[in-house]
């Protein structure tokens, strides 16, 4: 699949996302049209300074007409929210803009869209993004996340990192919300979602701090100093992690204390930065090990 471009290729010729949205539903630029309800196409202001951005439909969003309304739109709220983004903000929307399913009896299961779909598709991704020029994108899963970062990411390898694309706004890749669904167990999607809440929170870091520039370096800090490239997303983090906590049995030993929680910290601290006092880095290192420990559920 080629890499989005955001630079190449045609937009459409108007100066609103209402008028995007009309064009977009009669568009018979691929045959995705042809079996699904309607387009679904994004939704969220044209100032919004984050766009999100998902594979396709899924089968209520298609019946819905609108993006993210379904399970795991559900997910993506209650996400957002945990890490303090208001999604009425955002502008969600899909590389794909039609559903594209497979019929089982009266069930539609998902089908991938493929390369061809998704570069026809690509002209309205490309309009709704010249339109709004966001801050920042979030890839939610592999297909957005290959399409606009490259063939090479791999989500469990690269969550939570922002890229640098020459021709686009910085993108944060992570998993799309539908993954946590699939879980098999309560616990193992509980710590899920909080993985993804912190990769959610690297958001926040980007546009409070007004650090965009400072994504440049992601890739080497991770690389040298993994502890450190989960510094910064300390405090809805940890709120996460005692959210978490407070819905396990208490009467579970493995969870550790707060106390010990912070006790282990200071060890932390002191193997990666060199004995820091800094309290709000303490408290970064709090969460990482939130983190560890929503990983040992
Ligand atoms: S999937 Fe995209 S390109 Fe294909 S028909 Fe729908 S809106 Fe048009």
């Amino acid at each position: 699949m080629d890499t989005f471009d955001l630079r190449e290729g045609e937009t459409a010729n108007v100066g609103s996302l209402r008028e995007l949205k009309a064009q977009a539903e009669h568009c018979k630029r691929c045959d995705l049209y042809k079996h699904a309800t309607q387009t679904v196409f994004g939704e969220g202001p044209m100032q919004a300074e984050i766009i999100l951005i998902g594979e396709q439909p899924g089968d209520k969003e298609d019946l819905a007409g609108r993006p993210f309304v379904g399970p795991a739109g559900a997910v993506l709220n209650e996400s957002l929210s945990r890490a303090g983004i208001d999604r009425e903000r955002c502008y969600i929307t899909n590389t794909v803009k039609h559903f594209k399913f497979t019929q089982r009896g009266k069930r539609r299961l998902h089908s991938k869209p493929n390369a061809g779909e998704i570069r026809q598709c690509a002209w309205w991704l490309r309009s709704e993004l010249k339109l709004i020029e966001p801050k920042i994108i979030v890839a939610l899963g592999a297909t957005a996340a290959g399409y606009l970062v490259g063939k090479a990411v791999r989500i469990t390898k690269d969550r939570g990192t922002i890229f640098r694309p020459q021709n686009l706004p910085p993108v944060l890749v992570t998993i799309h919300p539908s993954y946590i669904l699939r879980m098999r167990d309560r616990h193992t999607a509980n710590a899920e979602q909080i993985k993804f809440v912190h990769d959610l929170n690297r958001l926040k870091e980007v546009l409070d701090q007004g650090r965009v520039g400072a994504a440049k370096s992601d890739i080497d800090r991770r690389n040298n100093h993994e502890p450190l490239h989960r510094m910064n997303c300390s405090a809805n983090l940890f709120r996460s992690w005692r959210h978490a906590r407070s819905r396990r049995n208490e009467s579970n030993g493995s969870w550790k204390t707060q106390n010990e929680v912070h006790g282990q910290s200071q060890n932390c601290l002191a193997r990666d930065t060199g004995q820091s006092e800094d309290p709000h880095e303490h408290e970064a290192a709090v969460a990482v090990l939130a983190i560890s420990e929503a990983r040992a559920l």
